[in-house]
């Protein structure tokens, strides 16, 4: 027995660690495409077996689709696969919701035995790991990864074009958000802070730095929940971004658990505490102890 696979695609074709996986579970891959054309190819070409193609949105929102895709899984029902991107995780939940599969989030593994799929997926905080089998329907959340490569010397899938009823619903205003969108999972250097710093005028300091060390600026979660000086997309830690930077430097940051699972890819850490104390020092490559409003400005000098 194996199991059927399938791929949620709402307009992104970045899916080649979905597909990689989905191979890797050994039976039949199907992709459920909601985009352009020149994304339904390019699913086509990267290593799937058939591509349902529900055609471009245009005014109707990507989870309109989820009835029309649900429908089509139903027929072959087994894994279905979805990236962790906005789009990505309303459409797979939808249609998770209508097959009425349990949605698993953030695996560290995924793999199957026989007609049962073993997921692993970290648990309070990252101190422990759980597996779950499931052996019914069930969408799994994953990084989307790369665009696949199409194969040279191989041929694209089956293509089947489906015109989807998208249930009345349409997008009638858009507003782009006001805030500087950053992608912190991609750099290579990130300043983080945390309630050490005493007042919103202070991250003038943390800019500077910042700009000298060439970094992008995150934070604990008090000050992008609560405080709100920074953006909920740049707080780090278990309910928020898990970076792995070449160096984090963790400023006026008391280190708790919650925060440093996030931090844990980071090769180098560099912390500034006054307290010697600390928690986050007992992480930390670098440890300087003292007020972090004599250490930043000296250490952005020095990287001047
Ligand atoms: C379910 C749950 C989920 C959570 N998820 C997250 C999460 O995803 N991310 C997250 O960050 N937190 C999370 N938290 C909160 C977390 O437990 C901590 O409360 C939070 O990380 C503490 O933030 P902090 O280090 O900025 O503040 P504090 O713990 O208050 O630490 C401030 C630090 O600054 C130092 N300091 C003060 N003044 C100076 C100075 N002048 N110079 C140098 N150092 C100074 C202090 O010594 C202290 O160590 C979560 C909590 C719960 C319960």
């Amino acid at each position: 027995m194996s199991i059927n696979i399938w791929i949620v695609v709402a307009g992104d074709p970045a899916v080649g660690n979905l597909i990689d996986t989905a191979r890797s579970l050994g039976g039949q891959v199907c992709a459920a495409v909601v985009g352009s054309r020149v994304v339904a190819d390019t699913v086509a070409a990267g290593g799937v077996d058939k591509v349902v193609w529900f055609g471009e949105p245009g005014k109707a929102p990507v989870e309109a689709f989820a009835t029309a895709a649900a429908d089509v899984i139903e027929a072959t029902p087994g894994v279905v696969l979805g990236a962790s991107r906005a789009s990505d995780r309303v459409l797979l939940g939808a249609v998770a919701a209508r097959l009425q599969a349990p949605v698993l989030t953030a695996p560290s593994s995924v793999s199957a035995e026989g007609d049962t799929l073993v997921v692993t997926r970290s648990i309070f905080s990252g101190i422990a790991e759980e597996t779950v089998t499931v052996s019914g329907p069930v969408a799994v959340v994953l990084d989307g990864g790369p665009i696949p490569v199409a194969n040279p010397a191989g041929g694209s899938a089956l293509m089947e074009e489906v015109s989807a009823v998208t249930l009345g619903m349409t997008v009638v205003e858009t507003h782009s958000s006001d805030f500087e969108q950053v992608d912190l999972g991609a750099a290579p250097r990130v300043v983080g802070i945390g309630r050490g710093l005493k007042a919103p005028g202070d991250l003038a300091m943390i800019e500077a730095l910042a700009k000298a060390s060439r970094s992008e600026v995150a934070c604990s979660r008090p000050l992008a929940e609560g405080l709100d000086w920074l953006h909920k997309d740049r707080y780090i830690g278990v309910s928020g971004q898990h970076i792995a930077p070449e160096v984090y430097f963790a400023i006026g940051i008391s280190g708790q658990l919650q925060h440093m699972v996030g931090v844990r890819g980071a090769t180098t850490i560099v912390a500034i505490n006054s307290d010697p104390n600390a928690l986050v020092f007992t992480e930390a490559d670098y440890c300087l102890v003292g007020d972090l409003y004599s250490i930043v400005p000296a250490l952005t000098d020095a990287l001047r």
